[in-house]
């Protein structure tokens, strides 16, 4: 079959979900047995999210092969479990560089070069570049931003053009909106859609397809309405009720068809059934976790998409192990030698946050500090494996100053040091050390047991800082042991306390790889361990 575009738009507000929508349009897709690829287009002009302050866009995500990108490429692996690379994610920077980087080679021959063909035509081209190096019947692509901004006009002609030029059976535009409820006129309002729709067709894109986004039921007279106002056919207006998870919305769409009216939209006659049966296992053991597990994320972005991978695969766990994880947050910026209990009290384990710089820093040390000494479940990532052996080599091995030299350069103890590959770097955006390296883990090691005996894994890093190798046998022995390296560089993985019940903390990031249908090892374990403390009453 020929390949197929997607295009989702987003109106009226931000923040409706359209990356949630995206990703189950993409999981009922591949339920049918088709493959796909799902992408984000961005309009902001950083080349990627990593230079940026998560309070600005949440969490940023990392591909396996390196990419910064939006969190929304976590919602489409989570859903679909396929990983995405770097062509999955494009900013309005990468377009330009890329443009810009052609005329400073002479590529245009002399042209003048314009929004229109040039960066549209860079755009497009980025569009249809993930199934020129791969067989995929489905490209759905999320265009981010809302329609009016400024920024997403080049993005909007790109997909009129490739509409107008693939034709209806190959590329079809899906208009996401909101429909506000005025409490005060007890109705639900459709003129923003309607506004919306008006915007789009005066660029030139007729949706085929409307999801409203909406808090209350609405009836078949409202839709037709829209339908009506739009020049949209009535069951292609499709209702998308707020539910109470992420993970029911592909069968809530399937439910409304929306993936049939795509179907039938695009011409595809007789299409498999999709086969969601895993999908709502899933589900179901989600329902029937009802016991709750309350787990302390220590971190210092008080936002929820901050750490939205995480709380995610804590989630995942959960379900898996029959409970229902209930996250509290914990600003460390908050935490003092003289509340640290009372702020960790009814937590039966933590997560320690990644992170950059020194703004809550001491806090996080105080709480790896309390969970070790009151054998806590703990469970470090990046910055926070980093915290746990700042901590061990100040309170065990006695190193009062220690620390990593990203938060003082001039600790005497500096037991987390930059990377040597990392001295020389002087740009900030994407030079970390980013993307799956493999890492061999120790036979018999608390983690090893965790990854089910595995000898070799592959994560995803994040980091410029690693721990100080010199110190790798004064830590052993005095039971703080190195559970992962990596087998080229030596870099240290993975370090645990074997003593306690559950003390990891791990350079990498475990939390980009948890999926609905593969909840992580690490997070099963560290959550199965977390339920066998529970006080017994
Ligand atoms: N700031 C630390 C480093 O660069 C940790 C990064 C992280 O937590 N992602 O090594």
């Amino acid at each position: 079959m020929e390949t197929r575009y997607i295009f989702i738009t987003g109106g009226v507000a931000s923040s409706l979900g359209k990356g949630i929508i995206s990703a189950s349009l993409g999981k009922l897709l591949q339920a049918r047995g088709y493959r796909i690829t799902i992408q984000k287009f961005d309009p902001y002009i950083n080349i990627d999210p990593g230079t940026l302050n998560p309070y600005e866009h949440g969490e940023c995500y990392v591909t396996a092969d390196g990419m910064e990108t939006d969190l929304d490429l976590g919602h489409y692996e989570r859903f679909t479990g396929i990983e995405t690379t770097r062509d999955n994610s494009v900013t309005t920077g990468r377009i330009y560089l890329s443009v810009i980087e052609h005329e400073r080679r002479g590529d245009y021959l002399g042209k003048t070069i314009q929004v229109v063909p040039h960066i549209t035509d860079e755009i497009k081209r980025r569009i249809l570049l993930n199934a020129s190096k791969q067989p995929l019947d489905f490209v759905i692509t999320e265009i981010g931003g809302t329609i009016g901004d400024i920024e997403s006009q080049p993005f909007l002609e790109a997909i009129r053009q490739l509409r107008w030029e693939l034709g209806s059976q190959r590329a079809l535009n899906i208009h996401l909106t909101y429909v506000p409820y005025l409490a005060a006129a007890d109705e639900l309002k459709t003129k923003p859609t309607q506004t919306s729709v008006k915007q789009l067709q005066g660029l030139g894109i007729q949706p085929e397809v409307l999801i409203l986004r909406t808090e209350h039921y609405l009836s078949d007279g409202l839709r037709n309405k829209v339908a009506h106002f739009c020049n949209v056919v009535p069951e292609a207006v499709i209702q998308s009720q707020d539910l109470p998870s992420i993970y029911e919305v592909p069968v809530d769409m399937h439910a409304h068809q929306l993936d049939e009216v795509v179907l039938r939209k695009m011409g595809i006659a007789d299409p498999p059934e999709p086969d969601l049966k895993s999908w709502l296992d899933f589900l179901d053991s989600r329902k029937r976790a009802q016991r709750v597990l309350q787990i302390g994320l220590v971190g210092k972005y008080d936002l929820q998409d901050a750490y939205k991978s995480i709380r995610e695969s804590l989630a995942h766990a959960g379900t898996y192990n029959g409970y229902k994880v209930q996250i509290h947050f914990i600003n460390s910026e908050f935490i003092t030698p003289e509340n640290v209990a009372e702020q960790l009290a009814g937590m039966v384990g933590i997560v320690i946050c990644p992170g950059f710089g020194q703004r809550g820093i001491e806090g996080k040390i105080l709480a790896a500090e309390y969970a070790r000494t009151h054998d806590l479940p703990t469970f470090g990532i990046c910055l926070g494996f980093q915290i746990m052996v700042i901590e061990f080599a100040r309170n065990v091995l006695g190193y009062r100053d220690a620390n990593s030299t990203e938060m003082d350069p001039q600790t005497p103890y500096n037991v987390i040091d930059m990377m040597a590959e990392q001295k020389h770097i002087t740009l900030k955006g994407g030079t970390m050390r980013l993307g799956a390296y493999d890492c061999v883990l120790s036979a018999g090691s608390r983690a090893a047991r965790a990854y089910h005996d595995q000898t070799r894994i592959r994560e995803r890093h994040r980091h410029r800082y690693e721990f100080n190798n010199s110190y790798r046998d004064e830590f052993a022995r005095y039971g703080m042991l190195c559970a992962g390296v990596n087998p080229s560089s030596d870099l240290v993985e993975i370090m645990e306390i074997p003593s306690l019940r559950w003390y990891i903390g791990t350079q990498f990031h475990p939390e980009y790889s948890s999926t609905v249908l593969h909840p992580h090892p690490l997070f099963m374990d560290f959550v199965a361990t977390c339920i066998k403390s529970l006080p017994t009453i």
